[in-house]
């Protein structure tokens, strides 16, 4: 079983990455922002207690976050593990987690972690489209879509997402910030974390995070 967690900021390119990931690593991407969408765009109990955090960007409380992700990750196409995306966003939900997978014999084998500076994460979720149908990511600056207001893949209209409006942005930033030191260093401390300067093209990026991914293994 691999577990694989990317760590970053709200807009440093986790969902970009973790999809490119998974295609090379063959095991699913979980993303909690994903099942959080959807859980809001199903009107279901969840969404409507997720959608309550989500619009003001907090973090939803680490009890219902951690239920919704271990009950994914239980899933049998998440039985030879996962790239988790946006999870652990606080220490408790990375003890949470831990405990989770030593109950089964398993670990985090690598807690890689995206780099961005601030006044660039503003700039990337102001240009942030996603496709309405399948959540897939663009940028009109860095990765635009072949036909404007077009998905590539599946030909869906793309949208921009309603917490990515400036205001909601900077709440975001100014609560995850604090929380994703708070991870790191528990990833650091537990001797998994790997940096990797995502100011990079996203190929660069890609093929940072698996050079990271390869040398974790060979040194394990
Ligand atoms: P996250 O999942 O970390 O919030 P996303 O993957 O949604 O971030 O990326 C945020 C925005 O930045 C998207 O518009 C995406 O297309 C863009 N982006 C992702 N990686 C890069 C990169 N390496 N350089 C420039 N823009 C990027
Ligand atoms: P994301 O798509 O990762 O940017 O997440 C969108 C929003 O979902 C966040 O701003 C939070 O409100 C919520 N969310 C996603 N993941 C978590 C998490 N691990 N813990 C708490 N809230 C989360």
């Amino acid at each position: 079983m691999t577990t694989v967690v990317l760590l970053g900021a709200p807009g440093a390119g986790k969902g970009t990455q973790a999809v490119l990931l998974r295609d090379r690593l063959g095991i699913p991407h979980i993303a909690t922002g994903d099942l959080f969408r959807a859980a809001v765009r199903d009107g279901s109990a969840l969404g409507v207690q997720a959608r309550r955090y989500m619009e003001r960007g907090q973090l939803v409380s680490d009890e219902i976050t951690v239920k919704m992700l271990l009950d994914r990750l239980a899933e049998p196409d998440a039985r030879d593990g996962a790239i988790l995306d946006g999870f652990p966003r606080t220490r408790v939900q990375a003890e949470a987690l831990d405990a989770a997978l030593a109950a089964a014999g398993s670990q985090v084998d690598r807690a890689l972690l995206v780099e961005v500076p601030e006044r660039e994460l503003v700039r990337r979720l102001a240009g942030r489209w996603i496709c309405s149908m399948s959540g897939h990511v663009y940028n009109l600056a860095a990765n635009p879509p072949q036909i404007p207001g077009t998905c590539d893949l599946d030909g869906s209209n793309l949208v921009q997402r309603a917490d990515d409006k400036l205001e909601t942005v900077q709440a975001r930033l100014r609560q995850q910030l604090a929380a994703l030191a708070d991870v790191v260093d528990h990833y650091r401390d537990a001797n998994v974390l790997a940096a990797i300067d995502g100011l990079q093209p996203i190929p660069d990026v890609t093929e940072a995070l698996v050079a990271a991914l390869a040398a974790a293994r060979s040194a394990g």
